[in-house]
């Protein structure tokens, strides 16, 4: 769905059109990515698989409005983020997108409790229906008895729980989410997976996972395969029987376009 037109754009939660981001490095320049376009539904559960350096974070943080894109939009919910100030962007983003990151990136000093209401106190609207959220997160994430500890008194797997409820209490159109099984064994990481996924389908949450792990990838509904910069395809992840016959249809793509590349060059 590279093309989309202003109606899709202002229905769905997510729409990136022809994202391009450089970096300048000493005298040279790094073309992070190089026109990525990507819609996601509501309740979409969308995995964004690349190799390492291929612009997958980088396509989340523009996507976040964490940073402007050299060229191109990103519209969340029929908002272009380049039409806000930088004070309606943050606000924007507190109130509409949930970030979740591979070293979960929770506040030490700050207990369970504290570090998922953050946000919304941040927001001034530290009220009854906060309260509320508070407690029916604590249940569903399975961390009600951990929410007066600190990150160090809690394992990576509590930890990152802490973090995806921190993501999701302000009850956010997105959530997106920066390789969020990175710094877990691959247990554990599944049962992330697991909850992420139970999360889109029980609240309709639309959810974003940039991954580069296969294993990751097949509990999403669709794939949008990323390399140099550029969405190479996307597949839905139902035609595969598992994890394995994903990674297979996954290298058949990046290897199909270095192949091209070579008869290119
Ligand atoms: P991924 O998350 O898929 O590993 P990144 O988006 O982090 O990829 O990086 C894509 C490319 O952009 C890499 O070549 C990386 O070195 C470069 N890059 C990313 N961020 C910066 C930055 N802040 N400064 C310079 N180069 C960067
Ligand atoms: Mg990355």
């Amino acid at each position: 769905m590279s093309e989309a037109t202003e109606t899709e754009r202002s229905a769905l939660p997510l729409v990136a059109e022809g994202l391009t981001k450089r970096f300048r490095q000493g005298t040279s320049t790094v073309e992070a990515l190089k026109g990525a376009s990507l819609a996601v539904g509501p309740g979409e559960f969308l995995a964004v698989m690349g190799a390492s350096g291929s612009g997958k974070s980088t396509l989340l943080h523009l996507m976040a409005g964490l940073a402007p894109p050299d060229e191109g939009s990103v519209t969340i919910r029929g908002t272009d983020l380049s039409a806000l100030s930088d004070r309606a962007l943050t606000l924007f983003r507190r109130r509409n997108i949930g970030l979740v990151f591979q070293a979960f990136n929770l506040i030490p000093a700050l207990t369970a409790e504290e570090n998922i209401t953050l946000p919304v106190v941040a927001d001034g609207r530290d009220d009854s229906e906060v309260a509320d959220r508070l407690e029916s997160l604590l249940a569903r994430l399975g961390i009600a008895g951990r929410r007066r500890h600190r990150p160090d008194a809690l394992s990576g797997g509590e930890q990152q729980r802490v973090a995806i409820a921190r993501a999701l209490i302000a009850d956010p159109a997105v959530v997106l989410a920066d390789e969020p099984t990175g710094s877990l064994d691959s247990a554990t990481g599944q049962e992330i997976c697991r909850l992420l996924q139970e999360l889109c389908n029980e609240q309709r949450r639309t959810i974003v996972v940039v991954t580069h792990e296969p294993t990751v990838a097949a509990w999403a509904g669709r794939v949008a395969v990323v390399k140099d910069g550029r969405i190479l395809s996307e597949f839905a992840t139902s035609g595969f029987r598992d994890s394995h016959a994903l990674a297979a249809h996954y290298q058949d793509i990046v290897s199909v376009s270095a192949a091209a590349e070579g008869v290119a060059s």
